[in-house]
């Protein structure tokens, strides 16, 4: 082999950090409180990140030692992003909305050794101080009742007695930077570690034009929490280019954010489907005008919140999918060149093209490759720099295939690599056979005036084996009428595919992570604790 003549510079968030501190020293970070917003520089959060790292490596925090978060999204959080890996531990990023069981599983599964708690949510986390089993320190932070915690340091009282100033060491590029666990909606939940390097080029990789076009020139409202994925890695790429951070905490209803947006006025913001169907349903009036872009994935984004976002806010929703495994950005819904506008709209509610350094791929069942001709319809399998290889003291390997993740998700591909996922394995309707696409049922329901939001899940059939049954949650001050409804989808889906089991439901269950759980009503159908109209 010829060796290269290139620097080798190893990868990493310290570099991240550095950079965004030193040239963006102006930058600012707002986070938003009951009294409004608070804003610091990047230079003064750059400050404040020493002085954590100093206090943690005071603490016996040194290389790969796991801190645990337990924050809503703030400048203290942003501080743990940035020391934590830079001074070569992991940063373990707390999901504060999962079960008090696999709180406290993910905590002890993963070794975690000090934990920076927000003093807002600390009753959350108190329900399991006493199974934590490997936790040394508990440091917090902000106002709140943390009497169930036992003994605990105060982050401010720790930082004033170090300075600015740490030397952060030169940590190999593929060392664990980061940890998160999925949300394990059945079984324990399983660990991902983000190494420096993967880190690194997902940062890259997301900033591009490609993906986020994100510059010095943005504002970025985070409003993905920086418990999950790394908040679709805003955080470090908005650090690196200089563009300001609005961080949100708990506001996270229409109401608030709406303010936020009026008053801090971001160019650029993230936020599954749920959100921001609240904010479209319940603040029409509000005025978006300063967001050049959201991206929304999470969950398939419903072509009625597309358009509606543009019609009502003048606000482009660009998708983009991805997993916990995936860091989490893989593909996203840019509008292939030379597109007629007249269809831009059936490429912006696919899926989305893979980004740039990732590779994606169907196969069926038994493992073979499929083709990209729009039609088949097999298991998205996906490999590159930022993709998970396993999961965390986890012997499991069906989930991976001679190298590929294969994500649970259900597709085809365009010849030009648009995916589109018709649904998750797990969720997908097989009736007498064939496959009936829960989400397109789904987004078709969301599309009627009358409907808030539709769950379809798949319930046990004499007949056919499987039927769908339609869980549909109703816009305000609107009738239920499945017949309506289903004369509706009529025009719009296979007639095959048209549901004859309809219920009415105040609101769909949700996962810690905000997607639908459909695991619970069918369950709730199971034990008959449905109203079902039976149209057949
Ligand atoms: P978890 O896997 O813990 O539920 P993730 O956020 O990692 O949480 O979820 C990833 C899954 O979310 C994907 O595998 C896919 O099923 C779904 N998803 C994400 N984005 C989209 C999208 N744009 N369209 C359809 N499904 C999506």
């Amino acid at each position: 082999m010829m060796q290269s003549t290139m620097q080798d510079f190893p990868l990493g968030i310290r570099h991240l950090f550095l950079h965004g501190r030193r040239v963006h020293a102006d930058s600012q970070v707002i986070t938003w409180t009951e009294n409004g917003p608070v804003t610091a520089t990047f230079a003064q959060v750059g400050d404040r990140a020493d002085q954590l790292a100093a206090a943690l490596a005071r603490l016996g925090v040194t290389d790969g030692t796991r801190v645990g978060t337990f924050a809503w999204n703030n400048q203290h959080h942003l501080e743990a992003y940035l020391a934590v890996p830079s001074m070569g531990a992991v940063l373990h990023t707390l999901n504060i909305r999962l079960f008090p069981e696999q709180l406290s599983y993910v905590v002890n599964h993963a070794e975690d050794e000090v934990l920076i708690v927000d003093a807002s949510i600390a009753p959350l986390l108190a329900k399991v101080r006493h199974e934590l089993t490997t936790v040394r320190h508990i440091i917090t932070f902000g106002s709140g009742d943390t009497s169930g915690l036992g003994p605990t340091l105060d982050y401010e009282t720790l930082l004033a007695a170090e300075q600015p100033g740490y030397d952060y060491p030169y940590v190999d590029e593929r060392s664990a930077a980061a940890m998160c666990y999925t949300s394990g909606t059945t079984g324990n939940p399983k660990g991902v570690v983000y190494s420096h390097r993967s880190t690194y080029l997902h940062t890259f990789g997301i900033t591009s034009a490609q993906a986020m076009s994100l510059s010095q020139h943005d504002r970025m409202l985070l409003i993905v929490p920086m418990f999950h994925a790394n908040a679709w890695g805003m955080p470090y790429a908005g650090w690196a280019v200089g563009a300001d951070l609005v961080m949100p905490q708990g506001f996270l209803q229409a109401g608030p954010l709406v303010e936020i947006i009026e008053t801090t006025r971001p160019t650029f913001s993230g936020a599954v489907p749920t959100v921001l169907n609240d904010i479209l349903h319940n603040r029409p009036d509000a005025d978006l005008s300063s967001l050049r872009a959201v991206i929304c994935g999470g969950s398939a984004v419903p072509r009625s919140l597309i358009e509606g976002f543009e019609e009502t806010f003048g606000v482009d929703v660009l998708q983009a999918w991805g997993m916990t495994e995936t860091s989490p950005l893989a593909a996203i819904a840019h509008v292939p060149k030379n597109t007629d506008p007249a269809d831009a709209m059936s490429w912006r509610v696919r899926t989305g093209r893979a980004l740039p350094g990732v590779e994606i791929r169907i196969c069926d069942d038994a493992g073979n490759e499929l083709p990209w001709d729009g039609q088949a319809q097999g298991e998205i399998e996906i490999r590159g720099p930022w993709i998970t290889a396993q999961y965390h003291l986890d012997p499991t390997t069906e989930k991976f295939h001679d190298g590929w993740l294969r994500t649970g998700d259900v597709g085809s591909m365009e010849p030009n690599g648009f995916i589109q996922i018709s649904d998750r394995a797990k969720d997908v309707i097989k009736s007498g056979g064939e496959w009936i696409s829960s989400v397109d049922l789904e987004n078709a329901l969301m599309g009627h005036p009358a409907v808030r939001e539709a769950a379809v899940v798949g319930v046990p059939d004499d007949r056919w084996d499987e039927r769908p049954l339609a869980c549909v949650v109703l816009a305000e001050g609107s009738e239920f009428d499945p017949a309506e409804l289903k004369g509706w989808l009529e025009a719009r889906v296979a007639k095959w595919w048209l549901p004859e089991r309809w219920s009415r439901i105040e609101e769909v269950p949700k996962t810690s992570v905000g997607k639908f759980d459909k695991k619970v009503l069918r369950q709730r159908y199971a034990d008959g604790g449905l109203d079902v109209v039976d149209l057949s």
